[in-house]
């Protein structure tokens, strides 16, 4: 049985390992460990073996998480990664530090309506959709730069980059090629001067081929805390 603690250690020298494939300092990789569907004491073990950032994709899944370990809400940094519907932002604006998946206008309207004035700003990544894949959620990449526009002036949000979920590819250089598309879309709305520094992209089976297409935050799962019972298709 392997444990949180070695399972932590061997996706951090895979970043690292990745990191120096691909020429890079591997401190430009931050590491967030996907907890859901897992109870609050995998996150506990996974806190003590010195993992602070969890990403969680269900938003009631995340809250009673994090009301579990109220205790540790000052160590802990919490990111929703999954679709956010209208009836979630609230909840979402209170109680978690970060969204990954901000797709559309609406949504960022109103997190920063609700954002409790006395919290730090929600820190927001745009999800951007590079495989034009009509059924998966994200904005399309022709229209990233004008949403990205808007939801910078939000008073309680801050933009901090970019998030895909490109599909599966056979190999590392198509996987690559997928995360350069989002990277590229990144490379854009910096270039047109609105501050962008995290590109959250790569999970546990395609963090190298992110990390080589200049991921600053990989997305890491099953390669942390185990295989998840079965596939979970719900949202919210
Ligand atoms: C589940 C999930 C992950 C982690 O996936 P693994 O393959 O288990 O590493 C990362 N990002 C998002 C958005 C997810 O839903």
């Amino acid at each position: 049985m392997t444990t949180i603690r070695d399972n932590l250690q061997q996706v951090r020298a895979r970043v690292v390992k990745a990191c120096t494939a691909a020429g890079r300092d591997a401190a430009g990789v931050q590491l967030l460990a996907v907890s859901k569907t897992f109870g609050p004491e995998a996150v506990r073990e996974a806190r003590a073996a010195g993992q602070r950032a969890f990403g969680e994709n269900y938003v009631q899944e995340g809250l009673s998480k994090i009301e579990a370990l109220a205790d540790l809400r000052a160590e802990l940094e919490w990111h929703c990664i999954g679709p956010l519907q209208s009836n979630k932002t609230r909840s979402v604006a209170e109680h978690f530090d970060w969204v990954h998946s901000v797709d559309r206008l609406k949504i960022a309207q109103r997190l920063s309506e609700q954002r409790p004035a006395g919290l730090p700003p929600l820190q927001v990544c745009l999800q951007v959709n590079v495989d034009g894949g009509a059924n998966k959620s994200g904005v399309p990449p022709e229209e990233a730069l004008a949403l990205a526009r808007v939801v910078a002036e939000l008073p309680r949000l801050r933009l901090r980059g970019i998030m895909a979920i490109p599909e599966p590819a056979p190999d590392f250089v198509a996987q690559r090629a997928l995360f350069m598309r989002a990277a590229a879309v990144f490379d854009q709305i910096r270039e047109a001067g609105v501050p962008l520094d995290t590109l959250s992209l790569g999970m546990s089976a395609d963090l190298e081929a992110a990390i080589a297409a200049g991921s600053t935050m990989v997305r890491v799962g099953t390669a942390i805390f185990g295989g998840r019972p079965q596939p979970i298709t719900r949202s919210g």
